[in-house]
């Protein structure tokens, strides 16, 4: 078959959050996934910071905030500590998942990102804590986690390109919790996703924007879904998959409900209901973007991805191509 000839893959946006990244089993999981994906699809991915990352880097904020008031010994402590584990739970997994030269290239990778860490921490330790700042910390588990799994693709010859997640998501200055302006975020994620080879699959940030005047800044906690739905909205995809680890969205959460149970499918306006009443276990503006352009999701499980999971579908939602395919 002549190349133009073959059909379009579609484009399916698959977002793995810390849950999926976190650990040497399930990034694994994220290469054989995206391997097997790329034959049928054109997979596009949101990734959030390996698990539990983003409070890491909170918390070690706090600390160093808390040890200021004490002298600069406690400031150098407390610092020192957190970038050890900071470094040593990236490189241990790096060197565990990746080809000996990815994990070398990804140890360089992340020194200077703790470098930058460090200068970060230390201005806040100098000059006070600015939410700003607190930002540009907190971003760090993204920068951390997208260049361990673009490596995890290549060493499976997957042509993965990381995209810059500061120059997609455009916001406004709302630190912590920015608005998202949907026109030139828009702008922005069309005109990268175009100058793309077709055989590339980008790997993108989830949590991170950047504001009007190139602060990086960040959409709540939980972003990633935020993320996921606004590139699959602007792509116009033809389905997001929410990878975690859970098989699905239950009637309450099936870690501290035994009697919760899974649903096969939800309409748009449920999972709208669901939402506001913080029971759908993610980001709260997830659903808004996919509505718009009726883009149906489902959430799969990292560990089970051959499992049904659950199906969220707007209404008028014409071609549902859904990878892993619906059973
Ligand atoms: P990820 O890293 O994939 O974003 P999260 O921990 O943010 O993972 O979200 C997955 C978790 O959401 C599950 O482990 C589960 O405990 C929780 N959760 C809360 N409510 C629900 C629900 N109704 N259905 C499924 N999971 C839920
Ligand atoms: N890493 C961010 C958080 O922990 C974003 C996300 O995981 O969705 O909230
Ligand atoms: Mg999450």
């Amino acid at each position: 078959m002549h190349p133009s000839d073959r059909p379009v893959r579609p484009i399916v946006v698959m977002k793995f959050g810390g849950t999926a990244t976190g650990s040497v089993e399930r990034m694994r999981a994220i290469g054989a996934l995206v391997k097997e994906a790329h034959n049928d699809v054109r997979p596009v991915l949101i990734v959030s910071a390996l698990a539990g990352v983003t409070r890491q880097l909170d918390r070690g904020l706090q600390a160093v905030v808390a040890a200021r008031e004490s002298s600069d010994a406690a400031v150098e402590t407390a610092l020192g500590v957190f970038l050890d584990d900071l470094t040593t739970r990236h490189h241990t997994q790096a060197a565990e998942v990746l080809s000996p030269e990815s994990a070398e290239r990804y140890t360089s990778v992340l020194s200077d990102h703790m470098d930058a860490l460090r200068a970060r921490m230390t201005d806040i330790a100098d000059t006070g804590f600015t939410p700003a700042l607190r930002d540009s910390v907190l971003a760090t588990g993204e920068q951390l986690s997208v260049p361990m799994v673009t490596a995890t693709l290549r060493d499976r010859g997957i042509a993965a390109h990381a995209g810059e997640a500061t120059t997609l998501i455009r916001t406004d200055d709302t630190h912590g919790e920015a608005n998202v302006d949907m026109a030139a975020t828009e702008a922005e994620v069309t005109k990268w996703f175009d100058t793309l080879p077709p055989k590339s699959v980008p790997v993108v940030a989830g949590f991170i924007g950047a504001s009007t005047h190139g602060a990086t800044t960040t959409l709540g906690f939980e972003g990633s879904d935020y993320t996921a739905a606004l590139i699959a909205s602007f792509l116009n995809a033809a389905s997001l998959t929410r990878f975690t680890d859970v098989d699905g969205v239950y009637t309450a959460d099936p870690r501290t409900d035994a009697a919760a149970q899974r649903l096969d499918r939800l309409t748009m306006e449920q999972a709208f209901a669901w939402t506001e009443s913080g029971r759908l276990g993610m980001h709260p503006k997830t659903l808004r973007p996919l509505a718009h352009r009726a883009v149906p999701m489902q959430v799969r499980s990292i560990d089970r991805p051959e499992a049904p999971g659950t199906q969220i579908v707007p209404e008028g939602a014409s071609s549902i191509a859904f990878w892993p395919p619906a059973s």
